[in-house]
């Protein structure tokens, strides 16, 4: 049988009757807030009383049907986890898996004012799968290279494409430098964690503001690869290090965000 608003609407229906007429499969708590829920909003509801031929409740919660939405909040079991379109493609080129929090966090990124403009447009682009990847722009250019940049100019005999997860970490140019700069912020265990799932994800640590700050020295990281690879030269870790750590002075002495959020991070971060 399947249910529609109707099987609550009757007068005096008590929850024992309902079970037995309709044979739902609900508890009592849910029986009364679908019942109460009703109640409150049949007043939205055009004609609610009279309305003959509901749709079961079922396909009114996929519906757009007018008053259909009360039935989705009512009746959906949770809010449905609903991750952005951007970070979905996202985590599909890098290969990711990529939560909820995780997608917020990498959704907000690019806002924090106290990064230069250079850098939030790259994180945007990044994030929105955008940037100018030679993978990528093969597609619309043609006779375009979708070689990695840096492997052509090491002229390593792989087959390697540039797409985003082969340029910023998988790419024997870069891997051992996203390590090592990383690396120098984190703790000896911590450095196991460095993956290509939390370089372009999070940390996944207990405190917030940890996260936040290695997502944004992961960022300077990958702005630096970026930067070198639109120049046409090989990135080194020296030149990374010392980008990031410049990056994260001039903002420490400029922001009072980062400050407060550097200060609590718990990272080995000196400069
Ligand atoms: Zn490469």
């Amino acid at each position: 049988m399947a249910l529609t608003p109707n099987h609550f609407l009757r007068e005096g229906l008590q929850y024992g009757t309902f079970i037995r007429e309709t044979n739902a499969r609900i508890g009592v708590e849910r029986y009364n807030s679908i019942k109460r829920g009703i109640a409150l909003k049949s007043h939205s509801i055009q004609n609610l009383k009279h309305a003959p031929n509901w749709d079961p409740i079922v396909r009114l919660m996929d519906s757009s049907k007018k008053g259909s939405r009360i039935f989705r909040m009512l009746l959906a079991h949770s809010p449905k986890i609903l991750i952005p379109h951007n970070i979905v493609k996202f985590s599909e080129t890098t290969d990711c898996v990529i939560g909820k929090k995780t997608s917020d966090s990498l959704n907000k990124l690019w806002v924090y004012n106290f990064l230069d403009n250079a850098t939030r447009t790259f994180l945007f682009k990044l994030h929105n799968n955008t940037l100018g990847v030679n993978a990528r722009v093969s597609k619309f250019i043609r006779g375009h290279t979708d070689m990695c940049t840096f492997c052509m100019i090491n002229q390593i005999e792989d087959e390697n494409k540039e797409g985003v997860s082969h340029l910023f970490f998988s790419c024997m140019t870069v891997e051992n430098l996203v390590l090592n700069t990383l690396g120098r912020y984190l703790g000896v265990e911590e450095r196991e964690l460095v993956s290509r799932g939390t370089f372009f994800g999070s940390f996944g640590f207990e405190e917030e503001n940890k996260n936040t700050t290695l997502q944004i020295i992961s960022a300077w990281i990958k702005k630096y690869i970026w930067d070198c690879k639109i120049k046409g030269i090989l990135p080194t870790a020296e030149q990374c290090y010392s980008t990031v750590k410049d990056r994260i002075k001039t903002t420490f002495e400029n922001s009072k965000v980062f400050r407060e959020m550097v200060g609590t991070s718990g990272l080995n971060i000196r400069f």
